[in-house]
């Protein structure tokens, strides 16, 4: 092998690296993000393609958090003041249970 064939190969092993790396890095902030949003990281599949990793990081990073609720663990709008699956108030920390319905007799005629 000639000298400029090798630096050549060096050159671009070297450019493979640091595409690989900064790709990964991107995925890696991608699910970092995702999990400080309470979303679902799984999102960064599409990132297999490049065009997705572009799409999918931006969606994440203009997506609006949600709220993790501590007592069912569904998620809700990071606004909310209730939980809207088991009526936990994210403000006061409380538990609100679900109103039962009340029993009511048949009427006697
Ligand atoms: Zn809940």
């Amino acid at each position: 092998m000639r000298d400029d064939e090798i630096i050549g190969l060096v050159v671009g092993l070297v450019a493979l690296v640091v595409v690989v790396t900064v790709y990964t890095g991107l995925i890696v902030l991608g699910v970092n993000i995702a999990k400080r949003k309470n979303r679902s990281p799984h999102w960064m599949w599409f990132a297999i393609h490049p065009l997705g990793l572009i799409i999918t990081l931006i969606v994440m990073a203009s997506l609006s958090p949600l709220k993790r609720c501590p007592n069912c663990a569904q998620t809700s709008p990071g606004q909310a003041r209730l939980c809207g699956f088991c009526g936990y108030d994210y403000t006061t920390g409380s538990f609100m249970p679900q109103q039962q319905p009340v029993y009511m007799p048949p009427p006697r005629y």
